[in-house]
Order: C-alpha cells, then structure tokens, then sequence
C-alpha cells in the first residue's frame, strides 16, 4: 500500500483529486494511532468498505499483516452482516463538516477491525454522522 500520513492532501491517482485529504493510507513503516473506535463508526466503515469508489484495477496486500508466502495470495477480505468481502481495490470518501472531504482505502475497514487503527476524531465523526443522515 502506498503511505501518505493522515491530514496531507489526496494527490495518490490524479483523475480522482478532488480536494479531499488523506485519512487511513497506512504502512509498516510508519507508527499509526491505535485504540478502541466506537461501534457504529466500525459498522459504518464496513459498509462503506463494501461499496467504495475509485476502483482500480490493480490491487494492494496488506502491508501490516504477515505476508503469505505464495506470489498471489488471495485478497484481504472483511467479515460484515451480509458477508465477506475483499478489500485493497479501491477507496471511500467521506463528507465532513464544513466541506471536508477525507480520501481512504478501503483497507482501511481491515485496519481498523484487525490492526486497532483509530483515525482522527473528525473522520470518526463525519463516517458516523453520514450514517446517520442516509
Ligand atoms: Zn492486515
């Protein structure tokens, strides 16, 4: 996966720039927040997970799990109510308040749910407040 540290301009494919800001672009690498996240934020998350934007046509293996020994292990996949899907294809965006935007992988559910990953308060806020306004 590609690394961009939260809060940083999205500028990662250019015909999908649209001012929003990076949130969840996370890498072995880098040290990232970790801690418990409410639950409709995570059920939220899933959902979004489950129908992203921005497919791509290639795909990304998660960079904080064990990597499996085969060339072409499967894709990472998130349990949710109406199934398992996989992950690491595409992106979400999520409304804020006062117009911002926040652009993340749709790893970011698979962070999240496996790897304690809490991202900033005001995504946490804008992922739940757009459940509850759909
Ligand atoms: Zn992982």
């Amino acid at each position: 996966m590609t690394y961009f540290e939260d809060g940083t301009p999205y500028r990662y494919l250019a015909e999908f720039e649209d001012g929003s800001v990076n949130v969840g672009w996370l890498d072995a690498a880098h040290p990232y927040a970790t801690g418990e996240v409410p639950a409709a934020f995570a059920e939220r998350l899933v959902e979004l997970a489950r129908d992203p934007v921005n497919r791509t046509r290639g795909w990304h293996y998660c960079n904080l799990c064990p990597r499996p020994a085969e060339p072409m292990p499967p894709p990472i996949t998130v349990k949710s109510d109406a199934g398992e899907f996989p992950v690491g294809f595409a992106e979400i965006r999520v409304e804020g308040k006062n117009g911002a935007r926040y652009a993340a992988p749709d790893m970011i559910a698979h962070y999240v749910l496996e790897h304690r990953y809490r991202p900033p308060e005001e995504f946490i806020e804008a992922v739940v407040q757009q459940g509850e306004s759909s």
